[in-house]
């Protein structure tokens, strides 16, 4: 997507070899026409999916997320990463290793939300190692629903969570492929033969 890989480069900064920082649109303040594009080129790439839930995390997954639920029309639900002190224990919960923090935290659903017959899109701001996607999927088979696919916003291809998904049989579609971030440099996938 040709305005998200703009804004990568242009206001992206590369912190290492493999961390990328979009806190300028995506992670701290907020590019609202941008997520607009984004949540609308998601929901294009899934129309015919029959998606009746998309499924994020907090906090931010749920920007990139609201347009692609409200144009397929369905809820949009995000996995807490706190329990909140108002829901009560009637909740799915799953376990996610933080790639930049570092740690490993609860996620939760409440059973209220997802039920057997849901075709669950997931949607994510990154895909690096595959551990957030690992414990969405975890949750929607807790509720015996489907997960009819992800969509992310920036994958970094040179780590293997786009692999792992794929070879379980997952659609993956991400709207930037990063091939390296070697010196400092942002380089995508579809760019290298160029
Ligand atoms: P994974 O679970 O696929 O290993 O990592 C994805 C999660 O880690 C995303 O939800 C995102 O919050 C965070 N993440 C992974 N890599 C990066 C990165 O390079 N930059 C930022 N800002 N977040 C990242």
């Amino acid at each position: 997507m040709q305005l998200l890989k703009e804004a990568i480069r242009e206001k992206g900064n590369v912190l290492s070899n493999d961390v990328l920082k979009v806190d300028h649109f995506l992670n701290h303040q907020v590019d609202t026409n941008l997520m607009i594009a984004i949540g609308l080129e998601f929901a294009k790439r899934f129309e015919n999916e029959k998606i009746t839930k998309v499924l994020t995390i907090e906090s931010s997954g749920i920007a990139p997320s609201l347009m692609a639920a409200n144009k397929l029309d369905v809820p949009l639900i995000f996995a807490r990463k706190k329990k909140s002190l108002t829901m009560n224990n009637n909740v799915f919960v799953s376990q996610v290793y933080s790639f930049t923090k570092r740690e490993t935290n609860d996620i939760t659903v409440s059973k209220d939300f997802l039920q057997e017959n849901d075709r669950v899109l997931i949607i994510d701001d990154f895909l690096a190692n595959g551990q957030a996607a690992k414990g969405l999927i975890d949750i929607v088979k807790q509720a015996k629903a489907e997960v009819a696919g992800f969509g992310i916003v920036i994958e970094k291809s040179f780590q293997d969570g786009r692999e792992q998904l794929i070879d379980a049989g997952y659609r993956v579609e991400s709207l930037a492929r990063i091939h390296s971030l070697e010196n400092g440099q942002v380089h995508f996938v579809d760019e290298l033969a160029k």
